[in-house]
C-alpha cells in the first residue's frame, strides 16, 4: 500500500502532486454539542493536519472530505461541515472553503479556482443517501472532482461506503494519509508477533458487543483482564449474586464458554474481585465490596482497589499491553476511580500500550494529558480498531491496495 509519502516523492517542491486536485477522506465526524452545535473534541481535527498539510505544501489543491453525524441521506443545516471548517481554518490559517454540496458544480467551481492557501471542504457526505450504500454514481461524481485520493479516514475504514469503498477504486493514484499509516502500524503490531507477555484488558458496557474481540484475544494474549458492566456477566456466570448490575442474561452461557477456552489455552483470566456498588446509576457515592458480597439493591458500577492492585500487577510485566471499554461508569466522578486508576498504571508500563475504542479514549484523556501522554497509542478509531484486532479486513484499507 502507497503511502501519501510515496506520492510526493523525495522533493517536495518537485511532487507529482504539484497542481493536481487531490481528495483527502478524513474522519471529522468530531462530537458537538447537543444545543449548540459547539464542537466539544477536535482531536480527529487536529490529527488529520499533518497529512493534509503535507498535500498543501507539495502544492496540490487540497479537496477534504468527511461525514458528520447521522443525516440519513437528507439535507440539514445541524450536520454541516461550516463549524469544522471553521475550526480548521484557526487551527491551520487556511481559508477553507465550503461549497453547498459535495458533488456538481458547486465544487467544482471552487475547486478550479482555488490558490494557494486556500482548501476545499466538502459539504456532509452522508447528506447523499449513496455514501453509505457504497453507491458508484456518487462515487463517480466525486471522482469527478479529483485525479488522486488520499484515505487519512481511519475511524471510517471498517465502512464500504461509496467516499471509502467505492471511489477509491475508480482513481489511479491512491494513497494512504500519515494518520491512517499511524494507526495500522501500531494496531498491527498486536496482530502480527505482540511481544510478551502481551496483557488485554476490556470493559464497556456489553460482553455481546466485544464477542469477537473476546475471541481473536485468546488466541493471542497471555493476560486477559475483564472489568466495566462486562465483568458482571461473567461474574453471574460464576454464580455471584450481581443483583442490580447490568447483566447479560442471555449470554451467561457464553460467558462460561469464554472461560473454559481460557482455561484451555492457557490464558491467565483476572476477574473482579471488589466492585464498586450504589443503588441506582445516578448515584453519587458508592461503597467497595467484594464480589461475594454485593448487597441486594444495589449494583456494580466501577472496580475496586485490589482488583485495581491484580490488573496492575499484571501490567507492570506487560511487554504489549491492548486496552478497550471503562473498568466502570468513568462519566460519574464517584465511578471513574478504577478507570483512572487503571490508566495512570497503563501509561507507566514500558511495554507498548495501546488503547482503542471511542469511549475508552475519551477515558484516557480524561484521566490527564499525563496520563495520556504516556501511551504509545491512542486509536482514533472505535470500531475500525476493533475490527483489526478482530484480524478483519478493513474495506477503506483494502480499496487502496
Ligand atoms: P468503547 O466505546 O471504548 O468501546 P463501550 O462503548 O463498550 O466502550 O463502553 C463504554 C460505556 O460503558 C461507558 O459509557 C461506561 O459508562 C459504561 N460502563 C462501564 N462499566 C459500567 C458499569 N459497571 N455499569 C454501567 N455502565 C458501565
Ligand atoms: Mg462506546
Amino acid at each position: 500500500m502507497r503511502t501519501i509519502e510515496d506520492l510526493i516523492g523525495e522533493d517536495a517542491q518537485a511532487s507529482s502532486l504539484a497542481g493536481k486536485r487531490v481528495f483527502v477522506r478524513v474522519d471529522f465526524n468530531v462530537p458537538q454539542d447537543k444545543k449548540t452545535g459547539a464542537i466539544t473534541d477536535d482531536s480527529r481535527i487536529r490529527e488529520a493536519i499533518p497529512t493534509l498539510e503535507r498535500a498543501v505544501k507539495a502544492g496540490a489543491k487540497v479537496i477534504i472530505a468527511s461525514h458528520l453525524g447521522r443525516p440519513k441521506g437528507k439535507r440539514e443545516e445541524a450536520s454541516s461541515m461550516v463549524p469544522v471548517g471553521e475550526r480548521l481554518a484557526a487551527l491551520t490559517g487556511w481559508e477553507v472553503l465550503v461549497p453547498e454540496d459535495s458533488v456538481g458544480d458547486a465544487p467544482k467551481a471552487l475547486i478550479h479556482n482555488l490558490r494557494s492557501g486556500q482548501v476545499v471542504l466538502l459539504e456532509n457526505l452522508r447528506w447523499h443517501a449513496g455514501e453509505e450504500k457504497n453507491d458508484e454514481e456518487l462515487a463517480k461524481q466525486l471522482a469527478e472532482l479529483c485525479d488522486v485520493y488520499v484515505n487519512d479516514a481511519f475511524g471510517a475504514a471498517h465502512r464500504a461506503h461509496a467516499s471509502v469503498h467505492a471511489l477509491p477504486r475508480m482513481i489511479r493514484d491512491r494513497a494512504a494519509g500519515l494518520l491512517m499509516k499511524k494507526e495500522l502500524e501500531a494496531l498491527g503490531r498486536l496482530v502480527q508477533a505482540p511481544a510478551k507477555p502481551y496483557v488485554a484488558v476490556l470493559g464497556g458496557s456489553k460482553v455481546s458487543d466485544k464477542i469477537d474481540v473476546v475471541e481473536a484475544l485468546l488466541q493471542k494474549v497471555d493476560v486477559l483482564c475483564i472489568g466495566g458492566a462486562m465483568a458482571n456477566t461473567f461474574l453471574a456466570a460464576q454464580g455471584k449474586k450481581m443483583h442490580k448490575s447490568r447483566i447479560e442474561e442471555d449470554k451467561l452461557p457464553l460467558a462460561r464458554t469464554l472461560i473454559e477456552k481460557a482455561q484451555m489455552r492457557g490464558v491467565k483470566l483476572i476477574l473482579p474481585v471488589d466492585v464498586v456498588v450504589a443503588e441506582s446509576l445516578d448515584a453519587t457515592e458508592g461503597t467497595d465490596v467484594s464480589v461475594d458480597a454485593v448487597p441486594a439493591g444495589t449494583m456494580a458500577l466501577d472496580i475496586g482497589p485490589r482488583t485495581v492492585e491484580l490488573i496492575g500487577n499484571e501490567l507492570r510485566k506487560a511487554a504489549t499491553v491492548f486496552w478497550n471499554g471503562p473498568m466502570g461508569l468513568f462519566e460519574t466522578p464517584a465511578f471513574s476511580k478504577g478507570t483512572f486508576d487503571v490508566a495512570r498504571i497503563m501509561s507507566t508500563v514500558s511495554g507498548f500500550t495501546v488503547v482503542g475504542g471511542g469511549d475508552s479514549a475519551a477515558a484516557v484523556k480524561a484521566a490527564g494529558d499525563d496520563i495520556a501522554k504516556g501511551f504509545d497509542h491512542i486509536s482514533t478509531g472505535g470500531g475500525a480498531s476493533l475490527e483489526l484486532i478482530e484480524g478483519k479486513k478493513l474495506p477503506g484499507v483494502d480499496a487502496l491496495q
